[in-house]
Order: structure tokens, then C-alpha cells, then sequence
């Protein structure tokens, strides 16, 4: 509508200066320069291919403006119409084109009708120009037509063919409340139903095949007597003929009994059957079976039924690879998470179960197990597992674990009481029968073995190994980190001379095991005139004898360094005299030994003092000080010498000989 409006005013403007209105009103010199520089600067814009309707309709009048005051048909700018006319045609609806360029040549006769100046040679050269100009632009206009055209047949099916965008998951799920394999059933629902209404069958049937049966999975009847779940034996009868000879079947005359057909009870009357085997990459899929009652199937109904049956196999397997996407991309979601739940935690013991958990809910199985592997040694000890006693060890030589450590491979096991397969350990056999096992590695290093297990047969594939992969190497990260943690650990627990607990690490193991209300004997000693030591043979010797001490009491209870050359020993849910045992064979051994230096022997004695809990105290502190003082009386009564706390008290300060020193024994 719009452009019929700007096109009318054109006109009607082109009109009322094509009869010499506008020439009497304007200035002389306006009648060129003015027109003139409209019309370039209307020119200006079409070459910068800026125009729409609104300057094409302005191009026109500016165009037929200059051409009208400069003298119409005997004006020098009148071939200025040329320049105008492509641009319109190819800007405009090609019918535009004719619609303006006769409406301009109208004008212009009209023009010079009223001029009295009746050009004819001019007029016809206008119209000469016009149609060579539309011919032009029409062959033109076709070709962009054409590929326009094109363009949009591929737009639509790219359009057509892309991935859903939809969210995959509620068409599933709204699919899946009604079927069992939601990807794959309802969809074959449909193109069974298709074909059915298709060949205005009796029945249509959709049989899968496995090893020696037909098993009926869609199928739509008009017949009561038609048995939905039918399944039918591969041992002889048609069906059997079919799949071993791989080719499509049509009975015109269907003379046998129904029965044949496998999904009918009862008598009935059968007229015409097509059978075919559904075959995908040389394997055969299933079989579908159409049957008639009345009008019998002839060639041609074999011919569209061959193609639907072609069809049906591109159909089965894009939605089984659909499915098997869907799956995939469904798996990696619960993956991530799973990945997540492993790094928390920083000890094995949190890290472990966690492992167990993810490997297990990932891959749908019974039971899953993680084993530590001493490669130098030969054997395993299991460390978490469903079903397996912790700590329980067993060699590497015939079982699969041992196979996966020496492979550094997994392996998957669809039926473990095949050949009497071992899983760790030949006499502690497995409840399970599918199994698939990974190595955890870092770096070379061998850490352990994962394994899942299930009892049914068949539970693991391939499509497992690479969720078993991705975890087991974000478990081989945390069990690193764990390492490294346990490493750190430790090392803060210990002093760095000697490798015995420091003293911090000493006041919370007692403090834990008073907090437990066990029976404690402490013992604390001191190297009687160190300092002489390190003055006569130098600091050095000094630190040979701390590390002498150390190696010999660091079996002994927990051994701390508690501060210089001073110790501590605790003794747990041990009683007094055996502490004071421990006490006095351990100074004996020390006064007796000599520790060589270079070339020198050191002979070092100690003083110990021995307190016990909860004889001699009801704290930590209590107990520390009551150890403390007996072993500076032991310091303060001649040196080595063990001094017992309890009877330094009975005793009181006066008497500590006797009973309640053991030196020098
Ligand atoms: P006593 O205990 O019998 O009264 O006499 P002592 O000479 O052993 O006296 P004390 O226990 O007070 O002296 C401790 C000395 O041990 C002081 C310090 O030089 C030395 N010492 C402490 N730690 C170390 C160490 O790590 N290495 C060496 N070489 N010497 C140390
Ligand atoms: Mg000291
Ligand atoms: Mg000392």
C-alpha cells in the first residue's frame, strides 16, 4: 500500500510541473542547480546501496523534477531517467518497475502535449530504453530469484535437521512415564502404527531377535485373538526360514494356520502375509510382519513394504544412538558430581568411602572394592570394600587384581564363573559375576586397585570404562593428596633430630590417653652432665649421642623428645612395675653402652624419674610434674639412677634410697 502512495504522488507531482506550474514560480538559474543537486545527491545514496522504497519513490520525482524545469523532453538531464530506472527495478518488485517506467513515459508525453513540442523520436527512444532496461532486470531479478530461492530450501533444512534445542530431559521424562526405554519404544510405536494403518493390515507385528527367539515388542491388531507378549521359537517354521535366509517374504495366498504366524490364539482365517527380517550393519534386528484378511498384498504392496522395512533399520539405529547420547551425556552430569564428592576430605579414611559410594551409584553395581598394592612384596590388603573383610591380604600371582597391577590395565569380566575366575584371592571366592577393575596410578607409581562387581552377568561394558577412567584418576589425585597429607602430618608430630615424637605430640598422647582413663607409666630422663660431652668432644658428639638415645627407645611406648637432651616414654595399659622394669633395663643398657664417635667411645649415663597414672596423679600436668621432680631427685641423689615417684613420697624428701632407687643395679 504504501509504495502505491509514494508512486501516485510521484505522478501527480511529475504531473503539475510536466505542465509548467513550478517553471514560472522558480528562479532561472534554480531550474538547473537545484534539480541538479538533488538528484546527485539522491544518485549518491543509491550507489551506497542505502536505498529503500522512500528514496527510490524520492529518486523518481527529484529525477522527473529536474528533467520537467530544465526543458521536459528537449531537456539535457531527460536520459537521467535512465540512471533512475535500474535502480527502481532493482529495488522494487519487478511489476513495480513497469508501473513507474510507464507512468514516467506517460508524464513526459503528457508534457509535451502541453508544450506543444511533441518529440516523437525522443518518446520512442524513452520507451526503447525502458524495455531494454526491463528485459534486463527481468533476467536479472530471475537469477536472484533463484538463489534466493535456494537459499531458503537449504536454510529449511538446516532448519530442519539441527539438534533438538528443546530440553532433551522433559520430553524424555514425560516419554519415560509411559515406557520402559523411552528413547527407543515410543518412537517404533508410532511407525508401527504407521505402517499398520499404511497396508490397512490385520495385524502388524515387531519382532526382536535374540539368540533363538522372536520376541513380539510392538505390534497393533484389529483381532481379539492377536497375544501382545508373544514370543516365538527360532528352533523351525517360517520365521526361521526368514532370518537364515535374510530376505523379505510375501504370501499372497496365505493357506496355513495362524498359528504359524506366532501371535494369534484361536481360529481365524488369514488371507495375504509379508514378512521381513529388519537387518542393521549385517546384523539382524528383528523381524516385522504385516497380515491381511479380504484383499490380498500384491507386488507393488511388497515393493513399499521392503521400503519401510530398509526404513525401519536407519530408524531403530539412530534411536538407539540417540539413546546411547542421551545416556552418555546424562552419565557426565552425575560423573561431575560424583568427581566432586571424591576430592572431599583430606585422610584416606574420609576419601575411601567416598570412593566407594561414587564408583558404585556411577556404575549401578553391588559392590565395589579399593585394595593397596605393595609391588616389592607382592600383595594386596584390601582397605575399604562392601563386602570384604578389611586388612584381608592376598598375593598378586592369580587373581585378576594381580593382573591389573602387572598390566597397569583394566579388565572387564562379563561372566567371572567362567573358567573359575580368582578375584584377589583363590580361597575367598567372590559372590559376583560381572567385574571391572582399574589401576590407580600416579605418575608410574602404582597406589592401588578399584573393583566393581554384580551379580548379575553382562553388567559392565565398554561404554563403563570411561567413567571407571575419569574416576579413578581423580581418585589417584585425592589418594596422592592423602599421601602428602599423612606425610605432613607426621613430619609436624616429629622432632628433626631424632625422628621421635616432639614434645608437643607428647602432651597430646598422654593427655588422650588419660582423657581414655587407661593405665599409665611415665617415664622422664635426662643425659647426666651433657654439657661435659659436648664441651670434650664438641657439639657434634653431642648430637651422635641424643640420636644414639633415640634409636634405642624409639620402639619403647611412645618416645618423645621432650626437649634437649630430655625424654619421655609412655608406657600405655601398663602397670607401675612394669614401667619401672622398662625404666631400669633401659638405663642399665644406656650406662653399658659405648658410642662411637670418630675415633672416640662416649659413655653417657641417664637419670630417670617414673610416675605412674592414676597411682601417682589425676592429670596430665599432675603426672608430668610428679616424673619431673623424681627424676631431678634422681639428678640430685648421684646421677644415674632410676627414681620411682610413689616411693620418693612415701619416703618423703629425707630418704629416697632403698626401695625407691633403682641406680646402679
Ligand atoms: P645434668 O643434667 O646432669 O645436671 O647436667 P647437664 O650438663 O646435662 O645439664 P643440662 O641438662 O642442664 O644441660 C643440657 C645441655 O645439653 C645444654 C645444651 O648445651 C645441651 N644440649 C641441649 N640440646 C642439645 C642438642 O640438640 N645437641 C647438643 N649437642 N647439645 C644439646
Ligand atoms: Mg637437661
Ligand atoms: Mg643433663
Amino acid at each position: 500500500m504504501r509504495i502505491k502512495i509514494f508512486y501516485l504522488s510521484a505522478i501527480v507531482y511529475a504531473v503539475i510541473s510536466s505542465i509548467g506550474v513550478l517553471r514560472l514560480q522558480l528562479p532561472g538559474y534554480l531550474l538547473y542547480v537545484l534539480p541538479v543537486a538533488i538528484a546527485l545527491f539522491y544518485l549518491f545514496y543509491a550507489c551506497q546501496k542505502k536505498v529503500e522504497l522512500v528514496h527510490t519513490t524520492i529518486g523518481a520525482i527529484l529525477v522527473n523534477l529536474s528533467v520537467q524545469l530544465t526543458g521536459g523532453l528537449n531537456s539535457p538531464l531527460f536520459m537521467a531517467y535512465a540512471i533512475i530506472l535500474p535502480i527502481i527495478g532493482y529495488k522494487e518488485k519487478y511489476s513495480n518497475y513497469w508501473i513507474i517506467a510507464l507512468c514516467l513515459l506517460v508524464v513526459e508525453t503528457i508534457a509535451s502535449v502541453f508544450s506543444h513540442e511533441i518529440i516523437i523520436l525522443r518518446l520512442v527512444l524513452f520507451a526503447v530504453v525502458i524495455i531494454i532496461i526491463g528485459v534486463l532486470i527481468r533476467n536479472y531479478s530471475e537469477n536472484e530469484a533463484f538463489l534466493k530461492k535456494s537459499l531458503v530450501k537449504y536454510e529449511a533444512r538446516d532448519e530442519f535437521f539441527r539438534p533438538a534445542d528443546f530440553e532433551s530431559q522433559e520430553i524424555l521424562t514425560s516419554l519415560g512415564d509411559i515406557d520402559r526405554h523411552s528413547g527407543v519404544e515410543r518412537p517404533l510405536l508410532y511407525y508401527v502404527k504407521l505402517i499398520h494403518n499404511f497396508f490397512d493390515a490385520n495385524t502388524t507385528a515387531f519382532f526382536s531377535h535374540s539368540e533363538h527367539n522372536l520376541v513380539l515388542v510392538q505390534g497393533f491388531s484389529r483381532s481379539e485373538l492377536f497375544c501382545p507378549g508373544s514370543v516365538v521359537s527360532l528352533k523351525g517354521g517360517i520365521y526361521k526360514q526368514i532370518i537364515d535366509s535374510r530376505k523379505s517374504i510375501l504370501i499372497k495366498e496365505f493357506v496355513q494356520n495362524p498359528d504359524e504366524l506366532g501371535y494369534y490364539k484361536g481360529e481365524l482365517k488369514i488371507d495375504s502375509v509379508m514378512i521381513a527380517p529388519i537387518v542393521l550393519l549385517e546384523k539382524i534386528e528383528g523381524v516385522l510382519v504385516i497380515d491381511r484378511k479380504g484383499e490380498q498384498f500384491d507386488e507393488k504392496d511388497k515393493e513399499l513394504f521392503d521400503e519401510a522395512v530398509r526404513a525401519a533399520g536407519y530408524f531403530l539405529a539412530m534411536l538407539r544412538l540417540y539413546e546411547r547420547q542421551y545416556r552418555k551425556s546424562k552419565d557426565l552430569h552425575a560423573l561431575v558430581a560424583f568427581a566432586k564428592r571424591l576430592h572431599r576430605g583430606l585422610d584416606l579414611e574420609k576419601i575411601l568411602p567416598n570412593a566407594v559410594s561414587s564408583f558404585r551409584e556411577v556404575l549401578d553395581c553391588n559392590d565395589v572394592s579399593i585394595a593397596e598394592i605393595d609391588e616389592l612384596n607382592e600383595y594386596g590388603r584390601v582397605i575399604k570394600s562392601t563386602y570384604i573383610k578389611e586388612n584381608t591380604e592376598f598375593p598378586l600371582d592369580d587373581g585378576l587384581i594381580g593382573f591389573i597391577v602387572r598390566h597397569r590395565n583394566y579388565i572387564i569380566k562379563e561372566d567371572l564363573s567362567e573358567g573359575n575366575l580368582v578375584v584377589f584371592k583363590r580361597s575367598e571366592k567372590t559372590r559376583n559375576l560381572s567385574f571391572i577393575g582399574v589401576p590407580i596410578t600416579q605418575d608410574e607409581a602404582l597406589l592401588g586397585v578399584i573393583w566393581c562387581e554384580d551379580h548379575k552377568k553382562k553388567k559392565f561394558n565398554e561404554d563403563d570404562v570411561e567413567p571407571v577412567n575419569l574416576l579413578a584418576s581423580h581418585l589417584s589425585l585425592v589418594w596422592q593428596r592423602a599421601i602428602h597429607h599423612q606425610q605432613e602430618k607426621e613430619k609436624a608430630a616429629r622432632d628433626g633430630l631424632t625422628g621421635l615424637f616432639n614434645h608437643r605430640q607428647f602432651q597430646e598422647f598422654l593427655q588422650k590417653e588419660i582423657a581414655e582413663k587407661k593405665e599409665v607409666v611415665l617415664l622422664m630422663f635426662d643425659i647426666d652432665h651433657f654439657k661435659k660431652v659436648n664441651d670434650t668432644y664438641g657439639h657434634q658428639a653431642g648430637d651422635r649421642v641424643i640420636k644414639f638415645l633415640a634409636n634405642l627407645i624409639s620402639h619403647t611406648g611412645i618416645a618423645a623428645r621432650y626437649g634437649g637432651e630430655e625424654f619421655t616414654i609412655v608406657l600405655s595399659n601398663t602397670s607401675l612395675k612394669k614401667g619401672i622394669d622398662q625404666a631400669v633395663r633401659i638405663r642399665a643398657h644406656i650406662s653399658k653402652s659405648k658410642i662411637k664417635f670418630n675415633d672416640v667411645e662416649i659413655q653417657i649415663t641417664i637419670s630417670v624419674g617414673v610416675a605412674h597414672y592414676p597411682g601417682d596423679a589425676k592429670t596430665r600436668e599432675e603426672l608430668i610434674e610428679k616424673a619431673d621432680n623424681a627424676m631431678y631427685r634422681a639428678k640430685q641423689t648421684g646421677r644415674n639412677k632410676v627414681v620411682v615417684a610413689r616411693t620418693m613420697e612415701r619416703s618423703g624428701n629425707q630418704d629416697i634410697r632403698g626401695s625407691g632407687e633403682y641406680g646402679k643395679m
